[in-house]
Order: C-alpha cells, then sequence, then structure tokens
C-alpha cells in the first residue's frame, strides 16, 4: 500500500510518500481501507518531535480516519468487512479506574491513533475494532474525516469541562481553526451568544455563516476590550481558548466575574502572562481540557447525523501532497479542517 511517512522529525519536508506493506491486524483489530484522513495540528507537532514522545520510525500520523473495513481478527463481533465506519480516534486500557468510570480520557495510557501508533495517512490502517464507529451516512467521506477529534474536543471543553449553559455569552478565539468552527456551532446548539475572534473579514463572515452572533478581528482589534464592549462592559462568561502565547492574557481579561476559560491548546506558545488579580478578583475558574470521553463523541455524533453540527473542511489534497498540507496549516492561511484523500 502507499503512505506517508518520515524517517526522522523535522519539517513538513521530512513526509515522504512510499510503498509500505499492508498492516497486520490483532485478534481483536479491524483492517480499514482508508477513504479519507483529517489533518490535525496534533500531526504538526508529532512531526516536528514531542519532548518524551518516542515514536517507532518510521511513522504514520493521522488521527482522523473513515473508510470501509475490510478485515476484522477472530475476537471482533460488532463490526464486520464490508461496513462504513468513522474511526474513534481515541485509544485507552478500559480496564482502569478512569476507564470505567467513563473518564477514558484521563486514563494513564490515554493516547491518540498516529501519536505512537500507525495513523491514517496511509491506504490501509489497522485500529481496534472497538474504535469503529457507526458511518454518519449523511456526510461524503471527505466530511466524515473532518468530525472525529475537532468536535470531540470542542464538545469535551465547552459541555464537559466549561458546563456552558443556554444565555450564556462565549467568546471563541481562533475561529478559522478546526476547533473553532466546531466550537462555535456546539456553542450555539446549546443556546449561547457567540463571539468568534478571527482575522480578515471572509473569515469574519464564514464564523457568523456559523452561527457567530458577533466577531472582533484579532488583527485589528484588542479581543477583551472588544468582548466587554459587546456586552455592555460586563465580559463573557465562557472563554474558548487554544491559542495561547499573548492571546491568553486578553482572553483571560475578556472573562466576566465567575467566568471560566477552558483551553486545548498553545499554538502561539506554551508559556502566557496570568494577572493573579484578575483570577481572584473576578473569581475566574482556569480549565485546562485534553481530548474527550469517547462517549462525548457519540453525543456530538448524534447532532453530526441530524444536520445541526457540520464540519467544515477548508480542502481536500491527495494524500501524496502531505507535506504541502501541513504547510498550509502552518501558514493559518485555511478555514476549517483540511483533509487527505488516498
Ligand atoms: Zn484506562
Amino acid at each position: 500500500m502507499k503512505a506517508v511517512v518520515f524517517d526522522r522529525c523535522g519539517g513538513p519536508e521530512v513526509l515522504e510518500l512510499r510503498e509500505r506493506p499492508d498492516p497486520v491486524i490483532a485478534s481483536d483489530e479491524a483492517l480499514v481501507r482508508v477513504r479519507a484522513c483529517g489533518i490535525n495540528h496534533l500531526d504538526l507537532w508529532v512531526r516536528a518531535g514531542l519532548r518524551g514522545l518516542d515514536i517507532e520510525m518510521p511513522h504514520v500520523l493521522g488521527n482522523d480516519i473513515v473508510g470501509e473495513i475490510e478485515a476484522v481478527g477472530a475476537a471482533v463481533r460488532h463490526v464486520k468487512p464490508g461496513e462504513r465506519t468513522l474511526v474513534l480516534p481515541t485509544l485507552s486500557c478500559g480496564t482502569c479506574a478512569a476507564c470505567l468510570a467513563g473518564d477514558d480520557n484521563l486514563c494513564r495510557s490515554y493516547d491518540v491513533i498516529g501519536r505512537r501508533r500507525n495513523g491514517g495517512y496511509a491506504e490501509r490502517v489497522a485500529v481496534p475494532a472497538a474504535n469503529c464507529l457507526p458511518y454518519p451516512e449523511n456526510l461524503s467521506w471527505e466530511r466524515a474525516a473532518a468530525v472525529p477529534l475537532v468536535f470531540l474536543t470542542a464538545w469535551h471543553m465547552l459541555v464537559g469541562r466549561a458546563n456552558l449553559r443556554p444565555g450564556e455569552d462565549v467568546l471563541v478565539i481562533g475561529a478559522g481553526s478546526g476547533v473553532g468552527s466546531a466550537a462555535i456551532q456546539i456553542a450555539a446548539l446549546f443556546g449561547a451568544r457567540v463571539i468568534a475572534t478571527a482575522s480578515g473579514a471572509a473569515r469574519l463572515e464564514h464564523a457568523r455563516a456559523l452561527g457567530a452572533h458577533d466577531t472582533i478581528d484579532h488583527a485589528s482589534e484588542d479581543i477583551a476590550a472588544r468582548a466587554r464592549e459587546l456586552t455592555d462592559g460586563k465580559g463573557v462568561e465562557v472563554v474558548f481558548e487554544h491559542v495561547g502565547g499573548p492571546v491568553f492574557e486578553r482572553a483571560v481579561a475578556a472573562l466576566a466575574r465567575n467566568g471560566r476559560l477552558v483551553t486545548c491548546g498553545a499554538t502561539a506558545g506554551g508559556k502566557a502572562t496570568l494577572d493573579l488579580n484578575l483570577l481572584f478578583g473576578r473569581h475566574l475558574t482556569l480549565l485546562g481540557s485534553w481530548m474527550g470521553r469517547r462517549s462525548e463523541l457519540f453525543e456530538a455524533l448524534k447532532f453530526v447525523r441530524a444536520g445541526r453540527l457540520a464540519p467544515v473542511v477548508d480542502r481536500v489534497m491527495p494524500l501524496a501532497q502531505a507535506a504541502e498540507a501541513h504547510r498550509l496549516i502552518e501558514g493559518r492561511q485555511h478555514f476549517g479542517k483540511i483533509v487527505l484523500v488516498p
């Protein structure tokens, strides 16, 4: 089969399309013929080299996989060859106290397909059969591959962590990213008033089309001052953050009294300044969030199937152009997800 692999960590240029043997499946696994694979920021971090992450080389990236099941191991009962599937990207042990409580994202062996284990930048991939979820039949392969990780992450952040309630004001930072475009829709679905930040008129228009009630151009406006203006000086109850760096301080400053900020990333830098006077004086809560519970993807998929949450695909590219796709994401010129097709 053809696969995009890399032998050493580095820039997009380390990604190469190569001929590889088909994966061999274990008794509890399924072999999936990949029809589309979404790209996530996580792929870029793994490719560049994550501290403490030892991966076997050559490595195949790719968390968001959809395709047809070609074969299953002897112990597999709930899926069979010929079925279409959307693959749950997360992995956990299934036996520890956290897993048994349904908090599988807190499992000590929690991981994501394509991080240590080979992923979907390939024509075929072996996955645990338990990860093969029913396919959302209302979506094309390319659109379905834009769903799993961002909707799981955004759902866990807003619903699981921030406990979003109807009528609250939510500030979504970085509407142009996959996770930002999912957050706007989830927040609107829950009856919140959504204020989204992005740069440039076209992206702000796109954010409004997804359900944002107001927008802030973060290239030309101060997000904290503008968020306060848009809420009559109150500030927002919830900030959805994943950018970090200098943005984090402005995001905290946008919060109303008793507000909470939830974050799942730091694409602009992992170090930020925090004014402790604001933290206690305004009674704020800061929430970290990592991926999500598998049950939360089931919840989000109900609304995806009903057409009430829709993946946003910026463009579809052939697998051979994976390096070019990574460059586009690093250049932040996209809106929504970039999806690879073998
Ligand atoms: Zn576990």
